[in-house]
């Protein structure tokens, strides 16, 4: 065992939406870019804006013993489209050179999220791994944190010691992924050896389903954790939900259980899993509200007093699946059917924000939602409008998925257009918590009427306030609708359940 590990920290985020527009640099510089000693100054702030998996990482090798941490490039692009293949090709590039550079190296983290695409090929983040084993040799470890959408890749399986994916969803067990994966370097670099089996079921879970507190998802996750509590030989399960949207012949459920010692309690687990799964396969069928139905009962709260209020979510428009965070569905049924006592959270709209920081606060002014925005899902809408309140869009996240970092959302306008209030943001991103409402002035004891441009992970945020039956999910038009029949699939291994009800699958040998 070496005495003082020198271990490379790097890593690639982005959930790719193959239906929205590809991102390049300046993107990945917006949400966060970091190279070289930038990640050890970011992950050792009060409140990092970097991924907590990382942060986790670097402290728990702290604290375990000596180590000399080799900061490489954290490049994270959040949910949006492909990667364009050019950047991405240099990114690696950059990457390999600093790991060359670096001079031997014992390990390494990749702090990763596993779902993207780039414009030309499906599997880049099974190409950054394999990039990084070609560097450093067969024998060393190589553990990477995984975001519970990963779609996993034979290649970034063989070409990894570890996969580490989160285990909740709403996702906020980042830190916990972190730590393990500093202590499964620990053990790793003591001689341990592990074994991973994977397989991959012909099921791809629409994102609604994908919960972890409840349904055939956190049914499965238990098992899994159950077993492994059970059985010392099991180091780690991991249960990847997947992201339909990345359109990829990698997608579907993926399970991953690494065993140490030998691979026969990894097997044995993986196929449990894998049959249990798909024998639950029925229970991936969602149900949506119609818009009409949820439009009726914002009308019938603002009438009902007594009645507790209820929080709504446009989960088709989720800048956390690569959405643009701006249909305009919701607030123009709602606007035009006089509901009063109702806030949106975030609508993206740089135009407008500036617009209104422009203006100032107070002013009244005809707002002109998606002046510039040309796609088929993100209709212009305009209305008389009253700026309510203007910030800086700077903000530390207080509970569930974003808790303790610093979220920029850039600058945030606050619209008043009719009985509802619009928090109008420059830097596109989903509602993570209250905060989203909160600091842009919005009263939030005082609505009737919440609506979150998210697809679940504003649970975590908003749980001290709505229980899970106040909460609807409401069917809107959008680039990341869990119908998932409407799609023009290209990529997708089909058959595929539920889009195809007769998928078929059975265990091998
Ligand atoms: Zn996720």
């Amino acid at each position: 065992m070496p005495k003082r590990p020198r271990i490379a920290v790097l890593g690639f985020i982005l959930e790719s939406n193959r239906f929205a527009p590809p991102v390049k640099r300046p993107d990945f510089e917006r949400v966060g870019y970091f190279e070289g000693s930038e990640i050890l100054d970011e992950v050792r702030k009060p409140y990092p804006a970097i991924d907590e998996s990382m942060t986790a990482f670097v402290k728990t090798m702290d604290e375990s013993g000596d180590w000399e941490p080799v900061p490489v490039i954290f490049a994270n692009g959040a949910a949006a489209g492909p990667c364009d293949h050019g950047f991405f090709l240099e990114l690696m590039a950059d990457m390999r050179k600093r790991l060359e550079a670096a001079g031997p190296l014992d390990g390494v983290y990749f702090c990763q999220h596993g779902a993207a695409i780039t414009t030309e090929h499906h599997d880049p983040d099974g190409l950054m791994f394999q990039m990084a084993r070609d560097v450093v040799g067969k024998d060393k470890p190589i553990v990477a944190t995984l975001d519970l959408h990963a779609n996993i890749s034979e290649r970034m399986v063989s070409a990894t010691s570890l996969l580490v994916g989160y285990i909740t969803n709403p996702h906020v067990d980042m830190w916990d992924r972190g730590v393990e994966a500093a202590k499964a370097i620990r053990e790793l670099l003591a001689g341990v050896r592990y074994y991973p089996t994977f397989i991959r079921l012909p099921l791809v879970a629409p994102s609604v389903t994908q919960l972890t507190a409840r349904g055939p998802y956190g049914d499965l996750i238990n098992m899994g954790q159950a077993r492994q509590k059970k059985e010392n030989a099991i180091v780690n399960v991991t249960i990847m939900g997947g992201f339909a949207w990345a359109d990829t012949p990698d997608n579907g459920l993926a399970i991953v259980v690494t065993s140490r010692g030998s691979a026969e309690p990894g097997h044995r687990l993986a196929k449990d899993l894998a049959k249990s799964g798909w024998a639950d396969r029925e229970r991936y069928q969602v149900k949506l509200t119609p818009i009409e139905d949820a439009v009726r009962m914002m009308k019938d709260l603002n009438r009902d007093k007594a009645k507790p209020p209820l929080l709504f979510a446009d989960v088709a428009d989720n800048p956390g699946g690569g959405a643009r965070g701006n249909t305009t569905w919701i607030l123009k049924a709602a606007f035009e059917a006089g509901v009063e006592d109702m806030a949106i959270t975030p609508f993206y709209d740089e135009d407008l924000a500036a617009e209104a920081h422009k203006l100032g606060c107070g002013a009244r002014f005809r707002a002109r939602f998606n002046r510039a925005e040309t796609n088929e899902f993100s209709k212009p809408f305009e209305a008389e409008a009253v700026v309510r309140n203007l910030s800086d869009g700077v903000i530390v996240g207080r509970r569930g998925t974003g808790a303790g970092t610093t979220m920029d959302l850039g600058p945030t306008a606050t619209l008043q257009v009719g009985g509802i209030r619009v928090v109008v943001i420059t830097n596109r991103t989903q509602a993570l918590d209250y905060g989203y409402f909160e600091s842009f002035g919005v009263p939030v004891d005082q609505m009737r009427s919440l609506v979150v441009k998210s697809r679940g992970h504003f649970r975590a945020g908003f749980d001290h306030l709505f229980t899970p039956d106040r909460v609807i999910e409401v069917d809107c038009p959008g680039l990341v609708s869990p119908i998932l029949s409407r799609y023009p699939w290209k990529g997708l291994p089909r058959p595929v359940y539920p889009i195809d009800p007769n998928a078929k699958w059975e265990a091998a040998d």
